[in-house]
């Protein structure tokens, strides 16, 4: 491909391999390989070696820490619930990575927590503020008050919960059933 030709790519889309180009400005190095962050025109400077994304949208979003961001829960493990980061409160554009992020227990709320299945459950829409950031490795916390889960999901038939009068408890919308969890403040009846 030539200094001049223009070419549009999609976020994901492989660009090369790290022998053959740096990765810069909206790409990132998948194991090897150069990919795309962002929708956009494919540059290369020639000279440098340099392999980058002009971003149609301006430049993407990049997490830092105290950050507010919105994300779905995908699993919880005993220490640990793991966070599919969606995006960034007040921030409309896309963010430059699929970011994880996980929750450890002890960030999970104020008080004790015996278990992180009191607090979030697989398919819970979650606010949750950035604590670190090592890598690709984003922590994440929901001690504060506006963050927790902002709409919960039913572990027995997937439907929404509503919250109850007690504190950090939500009932399903179709079976009733009850639930803990670590709930916003800005929680979504
Ligand atoms: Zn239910």
């Amino acid at each position: 491909m030539g200094e001049n030709e223009e070419k549009i790519v999609m976020p994901g889309d492989k660009l090369g391999i790290i022998e053959q180009y740096v990765p810069g400005e909206g790409t990132y190095d998948d194991d090897g390989e150069i990919k795309s962050s962002v929708l956009g025109n494919v540059k290369i400077n020639q000279k440098k070696r340099i392999i980058s994304v002009d971003s149609k949208f301006g430049k993407p979003a990049l997490l830092k820490k105290g950050d507010i961001v919105y994300g779905q829960i995908t699993d919880i493990k005993p220490q640990r619930a793991n966070i599919n980061i969606e995006c960034i409160k007040d921030n409309p554009r896309p963010l430059a990575l699929p970011y994880m992020g996980a929750i450890h227990i002890s960030q999970a709320k104020k008080d004790y927590l015996e278990k992180l299945g009191d607090a979030f459950r697989i398919g819970d829409i979650v606010q949750a503020k950035v604590v670190k950031i090592t890598g690709d490795n984003v922590d994440l916390s929901t001690v504060d008050k506006d963050c927790g889960v902002l709409k919960a999901m039913c572990t027995r038939c997937r439907d929404y919960m509503h919250t109850t009068n007690k504190k950090d408890e939500v009932q399903c919308n179709s079976c009733n059933r009850k639930e803990k969890r670590k709930v916003s403040t800005n929680y979504v009846n």
